[in-house]
């Protein structure tokens, strides 16, 4: 499945630290045509300027600046949902969002940090292994039995309706002391295109199928298929506990580019950050499992332990 990314640089006229929503829109502003990337830049300047101008009359903390700027943040962003644009996060970068302190009122309150998350909980020299769109009745057996031989633990990002149909799977892989991650009902890589009530749908049933079938284990995780995250999904997640998970590693297994090329391209990649992405579902899988049968002694060899991202 389609986990394409824009990946995204830095190289803000506004200040990051102050929101993130105004960061965003001035990155993507790059990508819009004229009037309508005018208007966004306008609105991200401004967001930025009225939270410098509120944080530097006050000695406080910087969330008043932040809520200062909110209502001219969500205007920005507003006019990039409106005016499209692709995934708006930048997954694979391995860079860490600013405070994602600004909520919409109209959705329930964040529990956990509503920022993607890409780090391992552990400091150290760490892998976070994410498995994506299964569990399958094929791979999924096959995956976690080398995950028991080399005593690392995964997270498994599960598609809804997969989980409900093989719930014994799923309980499966708790018990082996893996975690669950939410990947929504339809793996729709252009959800974050869509309207809010389809967001919420998708993540939320799909975490009550992964909550039935798992017999109510914890979903740690919520993934966007793709990473088509917005700054909404990720405030429905948050308000579910589920921590918005990222990657930084991305070898491109789905496309089945061939056993050796995937443990090349995760090797290669490491450097970016410890969140590895490979898939057990959606479609035939031998080359991922190879991959893994190779890729986790190396790991080994190599002093790298096992985490999971910080939730
Ligand atoms: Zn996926």
């Amino acid at each position: 499945m389609n986990h394409d990314e824009h990946d995204v640089d830095e190289e803000n006229d506004v200040d990051e630290e102050n929101n993130e929503n105004n960061a965003k829109a001035a990155r993507n502003a790059r990508n819009l045509t004229h009037p309508a990337r005018d208007a966004v830049r306008r609105a991200a300047r401004a967001a930025g300027k009225a939270a410098r101008t509120t944080a530097s009359t006050r000695t406080g903390r910087r969330t008043t600046a932040v809520l200062a700027a909110a209502g001219i943040a969500l205007t920005a962003t507003a006019a990039l949902s409106a005016i499209s644009e692709s995934h708006a996060e930048p997954a694979a970068t391995g860079k860490t969002a600013g405070a994602s302190t600004v909520t919409d009122p109209s959705l329930p309150p964040p529990k956990v940090d509503m920022a993607i998350v890409r780090e391992s909980a552990d400091g150290g020299k760490n892998v976070n292994l994410t498995i994506d769109d299964g569990p399958d009745p094929r791979w999924t057996p096959k995956v976690l039995e080398i995950l028991e031989k080399y005593h690392a633990k995964a997270v498994f990002c599960m598609i809804g309706p997969n989980a409900a149909a093989h719930p014994d799977l799923v309980k499966k892989v708790v018990a082996a002391g893996h975690r669950l991650c939410d990947h929504s009902i339809s793996h729709d890589t252009a959800m974050d295109k869509k309207p809010l009530a389809y967001q919420r749908k998708e993540i939320l049933e799909a975490k009550r199928m992964l909550d039935e079938a798992s017999g109510g284990a914890k979903v740690w995780y919520y993934r966007a298929p793709g990473g088509a995250f917005t700054p909404q999904s990720r405030q429905i997640a948050a308000s579910e506990s589920m921590r918005n998970l990222g990657w930084n590693v991305d070898p491109d297994d789905y496309r089945r580019p061939g056993t050796d090329t995937i443990v090349r391209a995760i090797k290669n990649q490491l450097p970016k950050g410890p969140t590895i992405l490979v898939h057990d579902g959606g479609g035939n899988r031998a080359q991922t499992v190879e991959a893994l049968e190779q890729l986790l002694p190396w790991l080994r060899s190599q002093g790298y332990g096992f985490s999971f991202p910080k939730a």
